[in-house]
C-alpha cells in the first residue's frame, strides 16, 4: 500500500489541512478502481466502511489478487469535517460559500472534445488512454480559487484516469440505495445486489456537476460526440453514488458487511482475481425522475407513519404534519406507489422542507433533480 498526502492551500493562517490517498496494486493491468469517503463531512458510515476496506485491500494485495491499482481516499473532506458549530457537524455545505461540496466539480467535455478530436483514431484503447491524458492535463491546468476547490481538483485529480468510481455517502435515515446515470444502469445492478441496496436511482443527467456524475458523464457524451467518426467507450468510466444507510448506521458489523459487497463487486468488475460470489437478486431501478420528494406543505411537528424500506402505496399516509399554535393536522399522501428510501431525521418541519423520498416507477420531475 502506497501512502500520499496531499496538502491543500490553507483557508486561514495556521489551518492547513491535507487528503490522505492509498493505492493498491501495482498498477500492471492499466486497470483503476477509485473510492472515496464522505465527501459530505457529516456522513459518517463510510469513514468506517473504508477503514474496513484498508484491511481488505491490504490482504487482497498482500496475496497479488490486485493486478491493477484501487485507489481509496477514506476522508474526501477535512475541509467539512472542520465545521463543527456548537456541536452541530455542518459537513454537506461549505460555509464559506453556501455551496454543497458534491456540486460544481469540473466538466470539461467541450474542451477536452477539442483537444483529442485530432489525436483519435481506430484504436479503442488508445482513444481511451488519450481521453484521460488531456483530462488529467485540463484539470492540472485548472487555477482553483479556494481551498474547497483545490480539495475539488485534487479529489478529481486522483479519480480521472479510473475505470470504476464509487462514491460513498449516506442519507439522514435510509436504506441502502444508489445513483447512477442511466447509461450506466447495467453495469450499477451487480453493485446493488452486493449490497443489497433497495432503490437503483438513474438519470440521464442529474445536473450541477456532482463528483461521480461529472466524471462518468464525460465518456457517454464523448462517445456520442465521436459517433461515426472515433470509437469512445461510453462506460470509459462506470461512477455511482452510494447511500450506506442514514448517518447514525454506523457500526463494525455493517461497515465490513458492505465492504465485503464493495470488494465482491470490485471482483465482479474484474479489479480484484478471482471468482466473484454470485450477484444477489437486486431491486429494479427506477428513474430519478420518479422519486417523489414528500414536502412538508406547512411548518409543524413531522409524525411519519412511514420508515425507510417500507413500500407504500399510492395515496397512503406518509406522515402528518401538526401546527401546534392551531392544533390541525395536515395529513400527506402519497402520489404514487413505490419503495420509501429515506427520510428526514428532524421531526420539525419548515415550509416546503422535504420529509420523505419515495422511488416511483413513473418520470414526472425534471430540471435539477438532487436535493440541496
Ligand atoms: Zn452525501
Amino acid at each position: 500500500m502506497l501512502t500520499q498526502h496531499h496538502l491543500l492551500p490553507a483557508a486561514h493562517a495556521g489551518t492547513q489541512r491535507q487528503l490522505r490517498s492509498l493505492h493498491f496494486g501495482p498498477g500492471r493491468s492499466g486497470r483503476k478502481a477509485y473510492l472515496q469517503a464522505s465527501l459530505h463531512a457529516d456522513e459518517v458510515p463510510p469513514m468506517l466502511v473504508a477503514q474496513s476496506l484498508i484491511q481488505r485491500l491490504q490482504r487482497l494485495e498482500a496475496e497479488g489478487a490486485i493486478e491493477g491499482r484501487i485507489v481509496l481516499v477514506p476522508l474526501a473532506n477535512p475541509v467539512g469535517l472542520s465545521q463543527d458549530l456548537q456541536g452541530s457537524a455542518l459537513g454537506r455545505f461549505d460555509l464559506a460559500t453556501g455551496l454543497n461540496f458534491n456540486r460544481q466539480f469540473k466538466h470539461l467535455g467541450t474542451s477536452v472534445a477539442r483537444a483529442v478530436a485530432p489525436r483519435l483514431g481506430d484504436d479503442l484503447q488508445a482513444n481511451t488512454r488519450e481521453v484521460r491524458r488531456v483530462l488529467g492535463e485540463q484539470l492540472a491546468a485548472w487555477q482553483a480559487q479556494t481551498e474547497t476547490e483545490a480539495l475539488k481538483r485534487q479529489l478529481q485529480c486522483l479519480a480521472h484516469d479510473a475505470d470504476l468510481v464509487l462514491d460513498l455517502h449516506c442519507d439522514n435515515q435510509a436504506v441502502m440505495h444508489l445513483y447512477v446515470g442511466s447509461a450506466q444502469v447495467d453495469a450499477a445492478r451487480p453493485l446493488a445486489g452486493y449490497l443489497g441496496a433497495q432503490a437503483l436511482l438513474h438519470t440521464p443527467l442529474a445536473g450541477d456537476e456532482p463528483f461521480d456524475e461529472t466524471l462518468a458523464r464525460l465518456w457517454w457524451e464523448l462517445a456520442e460526440h465521436f459517433a461515426g467518426r472515433h470509437p469512445i467507450d461510453p462506460l470509459g468510466c462506470v461512477g455511482l453514488t452510494v447511500e450506506l444507510r442514514g448517518e447514525t448506521d454506523v457500526s463494525q458489523s455493517l461497515a465490513d458487511q458492505d465492504a465485503q459487497g464493495l470488494i465482491a463487486y470490485l471482483q465482479q468488475q474484474g479489479h480484484v482475481a478471482g471468482e466473484a460470489p454470485p450477484v444477489p437478486t437486486a431491486c429494479e431501478p427506477t428513474p430519478l425522475e420518479a422519486v417523489e420528494p414528500v414536502t412538508a406543505p406547512c411548518p409543524g411537528i413531522v409524525v411519519f407513519a412511514k420508515a425507510p424500506g417500507d413500500w407504500v402505496l399510492k395515496g397512503e399516509l406518509v406522515a402528518e404534519i401538526v401546527d401546534p399554535l392551531t392544533d390541525e393536522r395536515t395529513p400527506l399522501h402519497a402520489r404514487s406507489s413505490g419503495r420509501c428510501f429515506a427520510r428526514s431525521a428532524r421531526r420539525y418541519a419548515s415550509r416546503g422542507m422535504r420529509l420523505a423520498k419515495i422511488a416511483g416507477h413513473e418520470a414526472y420531475r425534471s430540471g435539477k433533480l438532487l436535493s440541496l
